[in-house]
């Protein structure tokens, strides 16, 4: 088979050993740009949420490269996104005329069957050679989220603009190549070593804000038009609210064994949000309730234009704001959304932030 993924954030490198260890050629697409979401819009239906159409354009550019075979996600719950591989199958089968077979994961509870069937259908190696190429995978994934992790945190004190993602470019590429999982541990250490060597301003306190959302506006930078770097490079310590491994283990593992993964999220934001709406709705507001708690400067909600979670969040975070005295700023993404005015509203919001440390240093110290 010819099987291709899309592309969120750096996770296509694990995704790429993964498939090529089952023993099948790997299609691998280019990363997202404003061809892939022209594609997508052209075929997708007016109101489909930003992540369906990227997604879409992605596969035709994917099927267009050679692939026959669609791999990606399900879902549950009160968000379409249980639908979209369905439609978009049906788009590319029924209306666009592609002969192509979509394969659809869904979430393990209630499918672990199912989903052992149709990866003892994919593998086309011992089980031995699946299970050593899935553990390499794993390793890519945590050696990828601990640099980009660190990259956050480095980024807002580089004396060098650029130092940071020179880096982790090297690093993500570096992971990418290793072949064994001494080789992935090597890539990743040494790309931390050198995040440590970076000449850094060490006195500078960086504002600290959160980055919510839905998981693939938040995962995937052309998506996001960079809000992490472009944040990164205005001072800003970023915490990414969702990281590819943390939510694996969360949702597929605890879920499978029926636990209840992202605890201490959904806790914080039943006050707010008691239920389930979807996507990350419930826990945009969890986790706005913890940057506050924590003491963090801001948040930054990333929603895709007409995704009804992020929506419903959105509507509630203005009570969570006041109440716990943090400002948020929410960025409704579409493909009409452009970088340079994103780049303004996030440089306006943290003039806005940097304001109000000032103001709440000098009422500390009055009151001192
Ligand atoms: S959570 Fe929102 S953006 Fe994601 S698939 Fe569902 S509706 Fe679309």
């Amino acid at each position: 088979m010819k099987i291709t993924f899309p592309h969120m954030g750096t996770s296509w490198i694990a995704f790429k050993t993964l498939v090529e260890g089952m023993g099948h050629e790997v299609v691998l697409p280019p990363p997202p740009t404003k061809r892939t979401l022209d594609l997508g819009t052209k075929y997708a239906p007016e109101f489909a949420c930003l992540p369906f159409k990227v997604l879409l354009g992605t596969y035709l550019e994917a099927l267009e490269m050679g692939a026959d075979t669609i791999i990606s996600s399900g879902g549950v719950g009160p968000c379409r996104a249980g639908y979209y591989t369905q439609l978009q199958g049906r788009i590319l089968k029924e209306q666009l005329g592609y002969d192509v077979r979509v394969i659809t994961f869904e979430p393990l509870q209630g499918n672990l069957f199912k989903t052992y069937r149709m990866i003892r259908e994919l593998v086309n190696v011992s089980f031995q050679k699946f299970a050593a190429c899935a553990w390499l995978a794993w390793q890519k994934l945590l050696a990828l989220d601990a640099l980009e992790r660190e990259s956050h945190r480095v980024r807002p004190l580089e004396a060098k603009k650029g130092a940071t993602s020179r880096i982790l470019s090297r690093g993500i590429a570096a992971i990418d190549q290793a072949d064994s999982v001494k080789g992935v541990k090597n890539a990743a250490a040494s790309g931390l070593e050198q995040f440590r060597e970076m000449p850094k301003d060490h006195d500078y306190e960086p504002l600290r804000v959160g980055v919510i959302g839905e998981i693939y506006v938040v995962l995937e930078p052309f998506v996001n038009l960079d809000v992490v770097e472009t944040l990164g490079h205005m001072g800003v310590y970023v915490d990414r609210s969702i990281f590819l491994t943390d939510w694996a283990v969360d949702n597929t593992f605890l879920d499978a064994l029926r636990m209840e993964g992202e605890r201490s999220i959904k806790k914080a934001a039943r006050p707010y949000l008691p239920e389930l709406v979807g996507g990350h709705g419930q826990n945009s507001i969890g986790e706005t309730v913890l940057y506050a708690k924590k003491g963090f400067d801001g948040v930054v909600q990333l929603a895709p234009f007409t995704c009804i979670p992020e929506i419903v969040a959105k509507s509630i975070i203005p009570e969570v704001s006041k109440g716990l005295n943090i400002p948020v700023l929410t960025l409704m993404l579409d493909e009409q959304t452009g970088k340079a005015g994103t780049a303004t509203r996030l440089e306006a919001f943290v003039d806005l932030l940097r304001m109000r440390r000032s103001k709440l240093a000098m009422t500390r110290g009055e009151t001192a």
